[in-house]
């Protein structure tokens, strides 16, 4: 008699995300587990982090991946960056956005929504306006990558307005990170957050994380304590990015998922080797092929800016959209997504995030497309 009923199957992640994990990924994962504060593993650590450095394209010595999904990463910057009764700006135009305010409004802010049509993204003027509205707001949150509608927001120029007006800018870059162009310093991001399972093809469990000089300056002038022990960064800082004496001066806070960051930091390798500009070409191109070839089956967007790592499609007339996903699982082992929130039963998701981005995939999930639509 076997207690197991179910084996994880080798299916083909074009979801929004976990995205598919390359064997070296998960080879590191099965690498044997060390002490948190053995040296080895703080040196392991330290790379992970100067990887993650490179690749949110910062210089920033607090940036460290948060143990927890990206939602741990949304939850710490809220919780380090706001104090309850402090005005904050969240921008909703899908799932994340709204969760953005939800978080934001569980850590006693007073939430300004800046809403726009799911699928839809801002402009300069739009923000800039809602910034002039209130004027003491602290942070300005906003979604890079917006997974639920696959709309990109361009986010250069937007930290000049944002700055000029004494607030912060905080970022969600869960699916941009490593699949489209992202500049943590040059486009003056005071925080972001990230994942570990879109673009960078890591299993779930880690949320990379960075914090800029007026982030640190805005929690250092805190005047309660940060609501969560877990997230509160004061603390975890003294083990991440540690100081003098023995140890590095680590201070233990909780125990590192330690095999995560092995795999982390082989995934980081992963980009690096691929080189960050190569990798976001290639998002662009296979984003390209799966737009050419869904227009060749007549199925269209529905964001006017299109992300590449989540392409958010028209379910079309007369197509049953649970029995469609249903039989690329079984028959073909591909998972896409579902439509989230506003968008369920009206779109299809379908990640090209990371390894999952290739010629292979695409080809693949529009050959059953065709099949199963015709
Ligand atoms: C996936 C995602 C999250 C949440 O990450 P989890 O790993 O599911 O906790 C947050 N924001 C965006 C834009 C996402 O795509």
């Amino acid at each position: 008699m076997s207690y197991l009923t179910a084996q994880p199957a080798e299916r083909i992640l074009l979801g929004p995300g976990p995205s598919p994990v390359p064997q070296r990924v998960l080879r590191a994962l099965s690498a044997p587990t060390l002490g948190h504060l053995d040296p080895q593993y703080l040196t392991i650590m330290d790379e992970t982090c100067a990887m993650l450095r490179e690749v949110f394209g910062t210089k920033n010595a607090l940036t460290f991946p948060v143990s927890g999904t990206g939602m741990a990463g949304m939850e710490c910057c809220a919780v380090n960056l706001v104090e309850p009764g402090d005005e904050v700006i969240v921008c909703v135009n899908g799932v994340f956005g709204a969760r953005m305010k939800d978080v934001m409004e569980r850590c006693g802010a007073v939430v300004h929504a800046l809403e726009a049509p799911w699928g839809e993204g801002y402009t300069i003027e739009q923000i800039t306006a809602k910034l002039d509205q209130h004027p003491k707001a602290k942070v300005f949150a906003i979604v890079q990558a917006e997974t639920s509608t696959g709309a990109l927001q361009p986010l250069e120029g937007i930290a000049d307005v944002v700055h000029a007006r004494g607030a912060l800018l905080l970022v969600d870059a869960v699916t941009s990170l490593g699949g489209h162009e992202l500049k943590v310093d040059a486009w003056g991001i005071d925080a972001i957050y990230s994942g570990t399972q879109k673009c960078l093809s890591c299993p779930p469990g880690l949320s990379p994380v960075s914090f800029g000089d007026r982030a640190l300056a805005r929690m250092d002038a805190r005047k309660t304590k940060v609501q969560s022990w877990y997230l509160d960064v004061s603390m975890l800082r003294k083990y991440y990015t540690g100081g003098s004496g023995a140890g590095g001066g680590r201070v233990y806070h909780h125990t590192a998922p330690i095999n995560m960051t092995y795999a982390l930091r082989e995934a980081l390798v992963m980009v690096l080797e691929e080189g960050l500009d190569a990798r976001i070409a290639r998002h662009a191109a296979m984003h390209q092929r799966l737009r050419a070839g869904l227009a060749d089956l007549g199925l269209g967007y529905i964001p006017s800016r299109s992300l590449h790592s989540l392409n958010c499609i028209r379910i079309p007339e007369g197509a049953n959209d649970g029995a469609v996903r249903g039989r690329l699982l079984t028959e073909y082992g591909i998972e896409i997504g579902a439509g989230l929130g506003v968008m369920a039963g009206k779109a299809w998701r379908i990640g090209l995030m990371g390894h999952g981005s290739n010629v292979r995939n695409v080809d693949l999930v529009l050959a059953a497309l065709r099949n199963i639509l015709k």
